[in-house]
């Protein structure tokens, strides 16, 4: 693998950091390098407004979605542009994201299934940061058997009638649009009875309560719905088709988390360079150096799994298991290296306030933040599945409730 620039890709990395030196917002630079391992840290303006307002320059001089045709407002770029432009954005894509699940998600879902009224009203409107969007996929019956889902969906004459209840809706609290799928038809399998809609997050009868996570942060929501109308011209796909619908959401949801995971090796090797161990440098130390060398062997095998999925796309293939790999790996590597970096600190690794120990809080943060990790997008045991039948080609999980209409299979365990 050459990790070389080609000619045009020097140039294009030309144009890219000329276009940042101009316009980047310096001032916020340093705040923005804080925001690491899920945590945002602006604090010196509202971030919404912050992120706004770069999205649509980006957007303006056509350095927004880069991934996206031009026709919806991004740029027709390639993989390897894409990877470009993310090392070169460096601090400034914290900005970008409050639009990722729009951006790398719902965007990818509405190309492929809306019609081109609802591509047009939608994806550039996306694009310029004008909507922010979230994904109401799971709810308390339905995470990693997400087929299992109960929110139902009755046709009302031209619009469907949705009741239910979401839950870990990233972001919905301050989003305009939200992906839904939901069970339009209990009496057939469960993945054929569903159907996938978008919704104006402001519609009577969406009721939006955040949850408060360990870290201190507040990022996901659950998500309740009574008697909420949904027109029928904002269904994605056929009645009945919402599982197709979904896999292109998680697709993408895979491919944009496996590909650019960072485990925190350049935090860990700042960190390890400043401290000291028994009066000499911990870098001295020999514990801790073959420590740190088998974090960096991690995080340079997780770099080059990220960058054969950026190959098979740039050729033109579909990336294999890659994603699933990486953020199985990446995971539970920062989860290690979090606890690692606390343990080095001592009794000062217990302090989190960042006026007072600026990367013991750092650390505490992305511990916090880990197990969330492991859990988002595909929990570590489903990942493992994925391995096991797709690279191992072992047999598949035994699914008891395959072809059985949904509304037979058995909820509850009879007690005698
Ligand atoms: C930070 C965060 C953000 C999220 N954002 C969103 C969002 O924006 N929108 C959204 O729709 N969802 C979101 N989710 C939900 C996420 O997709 C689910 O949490 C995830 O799919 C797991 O589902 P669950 O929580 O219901 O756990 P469950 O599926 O109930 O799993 C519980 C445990 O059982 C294990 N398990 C389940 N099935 C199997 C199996 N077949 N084999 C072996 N083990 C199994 C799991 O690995 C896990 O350990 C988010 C989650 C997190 C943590």
């Amino acid at each position: 693998m050459d990790f070389d620039d080609s000619p045009e890709e020097a140039a294009f990395r030309g144009q890219a950091r000329a276009w940042l030196d101009a316009n980047a917002p310096k001032h916020l630079e340093g705040e923005l390098r804080q925001s690491t391992f899920g945590m945002f840290a602006l604090k010196s303006i509202d971030p919404i407004l912050a992120s706004k307002a770069w999205q649509r320059k980006k957007f303006d001089a056509g350095w927004a979605c880069l991934h996206w045709p031009r026709s919806y407002g991004g740029r027709d770029a390639t993989p390897i542009q894409r990877v470009i432009w993310q090392q070169e954005e460096g601090p400034y894509a914290a900005l970008s994201g409050l639009f990722s699940i729009g951006h790398n998600m719902c965007g990818p879902t509405l190309m492929a299934w809306a019609n081109d009224a609802q591509k047009q009203a939608r994806l550039p409107a996306l694009a310029a940061g004008e909507e922010i969007w979230c994904q109401l996929f799971s709810e308390p019956a339905g995470g990693s058997d997400l087929a299992g889902l109960r929110t139902r969906a009755e046709k009302d004459g031209q619009a469907w009638r949705i009741n239910g209840q979401k839950i870990w809706t990233s972001r919905a609290h301050y989003s305009d649009f939200g992906l839904l799928l939901a069970r339009s038809d209990p009496t057939v399998a469960k993945h054929k009875g569903l159907t996938m809609f978008f919704l104006d997050m402001r519609t009577p009868g969406v009721e939006i309560r955040p949850i408060k996570q360990a870290n201190g942060g507040q990022t996901f929501n659950e998500v309740f719905f009574t008697d909420v109308q949904i027109p029928d011209s904002q269904r994605l796909g056929e009645v009945g088709q919402g599982w197709q619908v979904s896999m292109t959401t998680l697709m993408n949801e895979r491919m944009s988390m496996g590909a650019k995971m960072s485990i925190g090796f350049a935090e860990l090797f700042a960190f390890c360079r400043q401290l000291e161990i028994g009066g000499r440098p911990a870098l001295e130390d020999r514990a801790v150096r073959s420590r740190l060398a088998s974090f960096a062997v991690r995080a340079s095998g997780l770099k080059c799994t990220a960058m054969r999925a950026v190959s098979a796309i740039s050729q033109g293939r579909n990336p294999g298991p890659e994603n699933s790999i990486g953020k199985l790996v990446g995971a539970t590597a920062m989860q290690e290296l979090a606890m690692y970096a606390l343990d080095l600190q001592g009794e000062a690794g217990i302090v989190d306030d960042p006026a007072l120990a600026p990367l013991a809080a750092r650390f505490q943060t992305m511990l916090l933040r880990t197990p969330a990790t492991r859990v988002e997008g595909g929990t570590d045991e489903i990942l493992r599945n994925i391995v096991a039948e797709r690279v191992l080609g072992l047999p598949a999980d035994i699914r008891v409730d395959k072809n059985v209409p949904f509304n037979a299979i058995p909820t509850r365990v009879a007690v005698e």
